[in-house]
């Protein structure tokens, strides 16, 4: 058993391998030592939780049947889960510390036990943790379901755009505030209840709106938005359970998440403001002037696979541009021999990675060190854009949204704005997809009709895998 003093202690040592923790992960290199000073850190703070002073040996049992029902599912899921899968897993995850808050918040607010002791000041305190707990809770619970099913594909990725949505969510705000006020004066729990459960209604409601009205091309940002959502609830259930780590833990998430979406919000040149009071993205909603906007339009140079090794090896400089496609193919070993072969041959092969290519971020990061590329031949797209026009090819694989001219050049596009790779400014580009068909936003690229512009159709790693046997021939 922990002692009070031990279970700080720990605490302590946790909080501090949590901060390194997330040092670690802001670059590659150290990424491994800091998922390894996390799982080290959790490890100490779950022994330190479950055998500390607040529980009982008569709860252990419960909390290790807990422990291995839900580590079972989580190590089943985390082994079998595609790594395109990953966001709605995250998603899902999300979800469940929004409900685990809002679970904490009642069974606190039920249990006489849990309040005794708060008078006066500290009591009214105690009320609002609870509140504000469940409220949050609520809202990252059922924003994360809806973001799950967006990017499942099981709801469409469309902005659902109510008339006068500001104003319902204003008016839902004010109500949450009045039945805050009734919550705190109610003197018994019946007489808490109803408000306590107006506002969670309103929090699950507000939830499902924000995610609904945010359009597919700004998921990205909701997906680390609801990943700060979900730090605030941990934060908050740490405050009901009067458990220090837990706050700071939740802070740390909270804080990292928001500064991220702020980051992302940069990147793709939207207004963190309106991210936070949903509805982001409804540039969407303008029609597209000509036609339907996922419609090809022009006339598209297709070459093959022998053609591709010809261009490569004429080339002195190259750049891929790797997408969501790539990590659905799971091409990034192929990638990575051309790559090799190509290095060796002298061709000054690069990498530009998109800030919200793949469908988390970090995505490609993440699939191009898995299959060992080397860390100093990849570039983010703000250092590689100005060298487009002195590149001679660049090899876009399976991505599409985030090298859309379109961005720039069409007001009225969906992702009007969105900084994107220019990669239509080099000697040559060719696209490598199997079809015509759009991307995650759902519009048409007119880089694939460009003169410069080459496509190679087919999966990506049965391509590249030709690719690779014509440059050896
Ligand atoms: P896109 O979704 O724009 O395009 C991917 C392309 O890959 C498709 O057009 C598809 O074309 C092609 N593709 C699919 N499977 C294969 C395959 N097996 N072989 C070859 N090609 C394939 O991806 P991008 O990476 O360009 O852009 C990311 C998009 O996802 C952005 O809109 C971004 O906002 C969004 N998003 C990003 C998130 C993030 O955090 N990074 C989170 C959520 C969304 P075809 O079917 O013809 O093969």
């Amino acid at each position: 058993m922990f002692t009070s003093e031990l279970a700080t202690v720990s605490y302590i040592g946790a909080t501090i391998l949590f901060i390194l923790s997330l040092g670690g992960l802001s670059n590659q290199e150290t990424a491994l030592r800091g998922n390894l000073y996390g799982m080290i850190g959790m490890t100490i703070a779950v022994l330190a939780t479950v055998f500390g002073p607040q529980v009982t040996w008569a709860g252990i049992p419960w909390i290790i049947g807990a422990m291995v029902i839900g580590g079972g599912i989580g190590l089943y899921a985390a082994k079998t889960v595609q790594m395109t899968q990953m966001p709605e897993l995250v998603a899902l995850m999300h979800s469940m510390v929004g409900l685990a808050a809002m679970l904490v918040g009642f069974s606190t607010f039920i249990d006489p036990e849990a309040s005794k002791g708060f008078v006066g000041a500290a009591r009214s305190i105690h009320e609002m943790e609870i509140y504000i707990g469940i409220l949050i809770g609520a809202v990252t619970f059922s924003g994360s379901i809806i973001a799950f099913g967006k990017l499942s594909g099981r709801i469409g990725g469309n902005p659902l755009l109510l008339p006068a949505r500001h104003w319902i969510n204003l008016v839902g705000l004010l109500v949450v505030i009045w039945f805050g006020r009734e919550f705190m004066n109610a003197h018994t729990i019946p007489d808490a209840t109803t408000p306590l459960i107006i506002m969670t209604v309103i929090a699950l409601l507000f939830g499902i709106h924000m995610v609904m009205a945010i359009g597919g091309a700004d998921m990205p940002v909701v997906v680390s938005m609801l990943n700060s959502y979900s730090g605030w609830a941990a934060a908050a259930t740490g405050f009901m359970l009067s458990n220090d780590l837990l706050i700071v833990t939740g802070a740390l998430v909270g804080s990292s998440g928001a500064i991220l979406s702020y980051i992302m919000c940069k990147a793709m040149a939207r207004s963190f403001i309106s991210v936070i009071a949903g509805g982001f993205g409804t540039a969407s909603a303008a029609p597209a002037p000509s036609g339907d906007p996922a419609q090809p339009a022009g006339e598209v140079f297709p070459v093959n696979a022998l053609e591709t090794a010809e261009l490569m090896r004429e080339a002195k400089s190259m750049i891929i541009v790797p997408g969501y496609g790539m990590a659905v193919a799971q091409a990034q070993h192929t990638v990575y021999e051309i790559t090799k072969l190509l290095r060796d041959k002298g061709v000054n092969v690069r990498f530009g990675i998109h800030p919200v290519a793949g469908r988390m971020p970090g995505h490609m990061n993440v699939l191009l060190a898995e299959a060992k590329v080397p860390y100093d031949i990849v570039f983010e797209m703000d250092e590689l854009n100005d060298d487009f026009p002195k590149t001679d090819l660049v090899m876009v694989i399976g991505a599409n949204d985030i090298v859309n001219p379109g961005a720039q050049d069409d007001p009225n596009s969906p992702i009007a704005g969105m900084p994107v790779l220019e990669v239509w400014k080099a000697k040559t580009s060719i696209v490598m997809k199997r079809s015509m068909a759009s991307g995650y936003a759902g519009v048409d690229n007119p880089l694939f009709y460009k003169e410069n512009n080459r496509m190679l159709f087919g999966d990506a790693k049965k391509m590249l895998v030709e690719v690779l046997t014509a440059l050896k021939a």
